[in-house]
């Protein structure tokens, strides 16, 4: 998906804008950045489409003020054109009311296919471990059913429409005859055919919202902000080309988003997570248990690890999408955890630790830090492992620590 900008700032509207004011200024950057006037420029048609997304939120008071009060969040449930893959044209023809002449005839709806539809699913890290089916509910504009898609109150027929006499274009001359130019019937917007009697459901249009609940399958495996084109689920052709909505409808576009988890970080294929430690455990080395996304995982932490040092656990990340059967990694970066409290037993175990070591533990509260270790610390200038007898005081240390 593409970054989240702000709908009005997009537009350069004030947040009071109204509604005049918005089209206007809609119009007026979709003429700047006409991917025919910047030719072979991404910049112009990204701008140019970022536009019509902003303008079709901005100019529907509903979704406006959802967006309003929400922002983008707001807004995912419901779905929305997908600007962003649709064909310049489309986007003219779909504002062809905006727009009219000033697309240069390329609002004409010809286009037999329907418009594309985007909407998103959220699913938790667990189910994109296993793959899972999921309801994706989303409201697509439809054929209305009581007017069979064309607009006249059930009982009346539409007449032919009198300016372009059902052609659905009319032809204007331009700078005093010089040229000829067919565009769209401004009176019945290319139908070709007026309502006499509107349809009430629809009020004239031929289409109204409708909801739509599909079942999809999302695969194990899959990576936020993955899209899934499902196929001739995307809105009917237009009233225009097709009023009773027959022929090739657009397509829906699901974008997959994969709620963060408190515990893991994802990274392509490899989980991240961090385990604390109680610090006898990283100095002696122990088998400590990790709570993997699936299960009880075992990991050998050796003597000596140091705060911060990362370990794998091979295959206990995320299935790969394409090839399932192949797990990333666990990766567990340790933190060594130092007792914020110790007992007299500690403490005297820990005295004795730091004088038999390069360890300088500071004992500034009770005034009686040994002066014997703050020397041995100076002259060891480094840690010593594998001593029988430091060992011998980890060993206790770790005891007093589990034991409480
Ligand atoms: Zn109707
Ligand atoms: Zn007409």
């Amino acid at each position: 998906m593409a970054v989240e900008r702000c709908y009005y700032e997009v537009l350069g509207v004030e947040r009071t804008a109204n509604g005049e004011e918005i089209k206007r200024s809609y119009r007026r950057l979709a003429m700047k950045w006409h991917p025919d006037r910047n030719p072979g420029d991404a910049k112009a048609e990204t701008e140019f489409k970022a536009c019509a997304e902003a303008y079709e939120v901005l100019s529907d008071p509903e979704r406006r003020a959802r967006y309003d009060q929400f922002g983008h969040a707001g807004l995912r449930q419901t779905p929305a054109h997908d600007f962003s893959r649709m064909q310049v044209d489309d986007i003219f023809s779909m504002f062809a009311d905006i727009f009219g002449d000033a697309a240069g005839g390329r609002g004409r709806r010809t286009r037999a296919r329907g418009f594309d539809l985007e909407t998103s699913v959220a699913i938790s890290l667990e189910e994109a471990l296993t793959g899972r089916e999921v309801e994706v509910s989303f409201r697509r504009r439809d054929v209305c059913g009581t007017c069979s898609g064309t607009g006249a109150k059930p009982g009346t027929q539409p007449l032919r429409c009198p300016t372009c006499g059902g052609q659905g274009q009319v032809a204007q001359t331009g700078l005093g005859g010089m040229f000829r130019m067919v565009t769209t019937c401004p009176n019945c917007r290319g139908r070709g055919s007026v309502v006499a009697e509107a349809c009430g459901e629809c009020r004239g249009q031929g289409r109204v919202q409708k909801s739509r609940t599909l079942s999809v399958k999302i695969p194990a495996g899959i990576q936020d902000g993955q899209v899934f084109r499902i196929a001739g689920e995307g809105e009917p052709p237009p009233p225009e080309v097709s009023a009773n909505g027959t022929g090739p409808r657009g397509d829906l576009h699901v974008v997959i988003r994969v709620e963060e988890h408190d515990r893991f970080e994802r990274d392509g294929d490899d989980l991240i997570t961090a385990q604390t430690v109680p610090f006898a455990d990283a100095a002696l080395g122990a088998r400590i248990s990790i709570d993997g996304i699936d299960g009880t995982q075992m990991l050998e932490l050796p003597a000596g690890t140091q705060h911060g040092e990362q370990f794998r656990i091979r295959g206990a990340g995320m299935p790969n999408l394409r090839t399932p059967s192949r797990r990333g990694d666990l990766v567990v970066h340790v933190l060594v955890e130092v007792p914020r409290k110790l007992n007299d037993r500690q403490r005297e175990l820990l005295r004795e630790l730091a004088s038999t070591d390069g360890g300088s533990i500071d004992e500034g509260r009770s005034g009686r830090a040994p002066a014997q270790a703050a020397a041995s610390g100076k002259a060891s200038g480094g840690r010593k492992r594998g001593k029988s007898k430091d060992k011998g005081v980890w060993e206790k240390i770790k005891d007093t620590i589990v034991g409480e």
